[in-house]
């Protein structure tokens, strides 16, 4: 989302305000999915955040404007503003320049409530969010041992080679393998595919975009289509690398 200091009326009237002027807004990581924290917008703080793209709130306790990071620097540079069915409740999607909690934790969301513990996993999108975290961090400190700088020292030829040699591994482990040894050659995959993304300069973000904009475009195609048939195996193949179809 690019700052915009005309701030449209049209998106500060969608909202139904209520009558405390207050709607919820959820902050969530674009990158990786996490729900980073909750709070409240009016008008005033909507519009701020529309003209400056960073996210801005209503403080309920100090009873005005907050800029998410004017003092601490964490600021929330927001990607895109969803609203709800209801129109009273606002979706942040943004990339945090550093942890939404005032305690330091990346998301105000980090205890789990006693007798809730079940086997959630955290699942792809915030899983390869973190890795691209990790990953783009290693490559700007290199820490010392790292491999990921080893990596980086030997060159995108090298991790390129890496990637090479582990997709025959996924390979091998798919057609003899038990499903342990599949899994984690895949996960050896995704890691050196990873690294080689961001070696090249780019993110694991944009290739999501790519697929996201295929799937897009696969979608469109379908329901233009009158066969069910046909666009439930537009559906199976929308990721895939074929664009013929
Ligand atoms: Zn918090």
């Amino acid at each position: 989302m690019k700052p915009d200091p005309r701030s449209s009326v049209d998106a500060l009237d969608a909202i139904d305000w209520g009558e405390d002027g207050l709607v919820p807004v959820v902050a969530q990581d674009a990158s990786s999915g996490d729900v980073l924290m909750l709070a409240y917008a009016d008008r005033e703080a909507l519009q701020r955040t529309l003209e400056s793209a960073q996210a801005h709130y209503h403080s309920r306790s100090r009873a005005r404007l907050w800029h998410k990071g004017a003092t601490s620097g964490n600021v929330q540079h927001v990607r895109e503003v969803r609203y709800d069915c209801d129109a009273d409740a606002l979706l942040y999607r943004v990339e945090p320049a550093g942890p939404a909690c005032h305690t330091g934790e990346r998301s105000c969301f980090f205890r789990l409530l006693p007798g809730t513990e079940g086997d959630a996993t955290p699942g792809i999108g915030p899983t390869m969010g973190l890795l691209q975290r990790v990953v783009e961090q290693r490559l700007r400190e290199l820490p010392e041992g790292s491999y990921v700088r080893r990596l980086h020292d030997r060159g995108v030829g090298y991790a390129g080679q890496k990637v090479v040699e582990e997709a025959g591994e996924v390979v091998v482990a798919a057609l003899q393998g038990d499903d342990d040894a599949f899994l984690a050659e895949a996960a050896d995959l995704l890691f050196h595919l990873s690294v080689l993304v961001a070696l090249r300069g780019q993110r694991l973000d944009a290739v999501a975009a790519v697929l996201s904009e295929r799937h897009r475009e696969r979608v469109s195609e379908s329901s233009e289509s009158s066969e069910p048939s046909e666009s439930s195996e537009q559906a199976a193949r929308l990721s895939g690398p074929d664009r013929q179809g």
